[in-house]
């Protein structure tokens, strides 16, 4: 049985790809802090004879005993809400977190897929973005922290890969959503769907004609499977292409809860890129791959899941604390 490391395994994404994992017949590590991620969505693995869990912070020497044939590398903050709260965390797990992987994998003689982010375009002046693009970041803007961290990790694995010949791939992910999303964590989707709930306005920043294009969960793990089993080492974006502006999106929550909340207008926050689309012609090249879940289907599956949630936690609007955190 092929052994897999999956770190953020709590986490949004993390949960998704220790799911695929089990189904694939992987025995599957999954790794995390707890800062951000929650055990509900892994509970069901623990009872599977091949899922384990590891509660560690990755940015310490990371050991795993045995043998380990893949490291996938989810474990970050990835919310700009989050960012501002702990930042220095968010630059150690990129950073440092990054390294200690890159040597757990060396030593393991593992392949290793790292998550890197559309975040390293920053305010794209390119649209769509290609890979080829260098992006367009401030280094001490709010998003700092996490677009520079991204931006280390993407160099570092990539000398870790020419340097010491380290089997690598990089996934450039942008704007993705699906069940196990944080209901508080601040990003849009979540944010919508939790104020259409609740019977709240929704709160739409500057005036909603900055852009984003969504990816359903299904779609971006696919396209993570294929390309970790890819032979391919240099950055892939996987999203989908479908770009709306944020004032169109929030109409369409609307619609789709069948609710009559109205739209009200926030301060756009400091660096929030003004279009987002990915440009997938070398997803669809290298590893055939292209969305097919469009955002009807996907957002119906998302409301699903927030819907099921309790009375409870759906009230529970609060930003999760992270004060005690020293590090
Ligand atoms: N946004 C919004 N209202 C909210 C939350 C977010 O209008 O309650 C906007 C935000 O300003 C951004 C877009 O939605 O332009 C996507 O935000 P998100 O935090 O989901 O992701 P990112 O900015 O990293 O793409």
């Amino acid at each position: 049985m092929q052994r897999v490391l999956i770190t953020g395994a709590a986490g949004f994404l993390g949960s998704h790809l220790c799911d695929r994992f089990v189904k694939e017949g992987f025995h599957v590590i999954g790794m995390d802090n707890l800062i951000t991620g929650d055990l509900k969505n892994i509970e069901h693995l623990f009872k599977l004879e091949n899922f384990e869990f590891y509660h560690h912070d990755v940015t310490k020497f990371v050991h795993v005993p045995g043998e380990l044939d893949y490291i996938l590398h989810f474990a970050s903050p990835a919310s700009p809400i989050d960012y501002l709260k702990i930042p220095i965390q968010t630059l150690k797990v990129g950073s440092l977190g990054t390294h200690n992987l890159l040597g757990l994998a060396k030593e393991k003689n593992a392949r290793i897929l790292i998550a890197s982010t559309s975040e390293v375009y920053g305010d794209p002046l390119v649209h769509p973005q290609t890979e080829d693009y260098y992006g367009n970041v401030n280094t001490i803007g709010p998003r700092g922290v996490y677009d520079e961290a991204k931006r280390f990790q993407e160099s570092i694995t990539m000398a870790y890969h020419t340097y010491h010949g380290l089997e690598t791939r990089i996934v450039r992910i942008f704007n993705t959503y699906g069940p196990r999303m944080r209901l508080n964590d601040g990003r849009v989707v979540p944010a919508f769907i939790g104020q259409s709930l609740r019977g709240e306005d929704l709160t739409v920043f500057g005036d909603g004609s900055q852009t984003r294009s969504f990816c359903y969960v299904d779609d971006l793990i696919e396209g993570i499977y294929r390309l970790l089993f890819s032979d391919y080492a240099n950055p892939v974006n996987i999203g989908n292409p479908n770009e709306i502006t944020i004032r169109d999106f929030a109409e369409e929550i609307i619609k789709l809860t069948g609710t009559d909340q109205k739209i009200i207008y926030k301060p756009l926050p400091v660096n929030d890129p003004l279009q987002r689309q990915p440009d997938i012609t070398k997803a669809k090249e290298i590893i055939n791959w292209e969305p097919v879940i469009d955002r009807t289907e996907g957002m119906k599956k998302t409301l699903e899941y927030f819907k099921s949630l309790s009375k409870e936690e759906l009230h529970k609007s609060e930003h999760r604390d992270f004060k005690k955190n020293k590090d």
